[in-house]
């Protein structure tokens, strides 16, 4: 079983953030002032789904208090062991076709056969078709008493209007670096491995602010090292990028000098680099300057974790570039990035960019 399965949160208080939706949907539950729509939007792997299944076993508890749900009586097991016929889980990447959505009519007038409540998770519900988002937008419209839908979506903009304002809305946000490295250190802690906090951190900004994906990498380092992990086996996981050369081919491309640049990019690749990965660190660091150049230093120290060392230099960098010119360098890679998978040299999109940078 997956990391993220095996410890996915069974209740409101052991979900990581998300403060004040936990607060709000604990608050209507222990009230019953329960909405019949939920909108649940935000990046991938923060908790959604999750939060979800817990609001839906809340309901439906037979000894809720305060809003949690029990987790031991027979409604909470049954949703636990996945056999509660009232909690209906509708993936909409898959869930494409008409006859679905004509179902989920039909289905929803029917009352629940155990539980108080028929709850509806939806997830990705920005996949669904228009046949089956007309199929759910009257149902919105005329709810039946006894049922709650819970719609979870990483794209609020694919939604139709119409849908979106039946709903209450909750906005998830991105895990912070600290929470992430909290949850996986509790984890590690559970399982009896042992990994340096500097390691857990790395874990924690590959997985990009998702606790899904940190968890998978985590599982992923569980699998190859032993009791203890070391940063070496981190290492084989999450290649380091070297921040020396990193910050070598950024200062040729300010200072227009091609050969420094390429030259340290094919070194880079030599070494075993990743050009994608490569790249995109060149983003985020030409971001970084970016940031720094419009919103000083004590900003860059603030919102990103770079290292002392990388830190002067980036200043330097700083001094030396405008404003014009990284929204420029920003935009060339960019377009390398989206270059990089049509071709079958992966570093040529990204000499190309640098290339057309330095020679004006
Ligand atoms: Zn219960």
């Amino acid at each position: 079983m997956t990391l993220y399965r095996k410890y996915r949160p069974q209740k409101f208080s052991e979900i990581t953030g998300q403060n004040h939706i936990k607060m709000t949907l604990m608050h209507e539950i222990e009230e019953k002032s329960i909405a019949h729509a939920y909108l649940f939007c935000g990046p991938r792997g923060i908790g959604k789904t999750t939060t979800a299944r817990i609001f839906a076993k809340a309901v439906n508890c037979l000894n809720q208090k305060n809003g949690e749900p029990c987790t031991v009586c027979d409604n909470c097991r049954a949703m636990q062991e996945n056999r509660a016929i009232d909690l209906i889980e509708i993936d909409g990447a898959s869930n494409r076709r008409i006859e679905e959505a004509r179902d989920l009519r039909e289905n929803v007038r029917f009352l629940p056969s155990v539980f108080p409540y028929k709850v509806y998770i939806i997830d990705e519900v920005h996949m669904l078709t228009t046949e089956s988002f007309n199929a759910l937008l009257k149902t919105l419209e005329e709810p039946p008493k006894h049922a709650i839908f819970i719609l979870a979506t990483t794209e609020i903009n694919k939604l139709p209007k119409t849908i979106v304002s039946r709903c209450q809305r909750f906005d998830f946000s991105r895990a912070g670096i600290e929470d992430i490295v909290k949850r996986l250190s509790e984890i590690s802690q559970k399982e009896k491995r042992i990994i340096s906090n500097d390691g857990l951190k790395r874990v924690a900004k590959a997985a990009g602010g998702s606790f899904r994906d940190a968890e998978g990498i985590l599982g992923k380092l569980f699998s190859l090292g032993d009791d203890k992990i070391s940063d070496e086996t981190v290492d084989v996981i999450l290649p380091r990028q070297s921040t020396d050369q990193l910050l070598k081919i950024l200062s040729g491309i300010i200072q227009k000098d091609a050969r420094q640049a390429i030259l340290t990019l094919n070194e880079a690749i030599d070494g075993g680099t990743d050009a994608g990965e490569l790249l995109k660190e060149l983003i985020e660091f030409s971001r970084k300057l970016m940031v720094l150049k419009s919103a000083g230093a004590q900003e860059l120290t603030e919102f990103f974790d770079v290292e002392i060392e990388a830190e002067k230099e980036l200043i330097t960098l700083a001094e030396k570039s405008t404003e014009k010119q990284l929204v420029k360098i920003l935009d060339n890679l960019i377009i390398a990035q989206g270059r990089m998978k049509l071709v079958d040299i992966p570093q040529l999109p990204l000499e190309m960019a640098i290339v057309e940078l330095t020679s004006e």
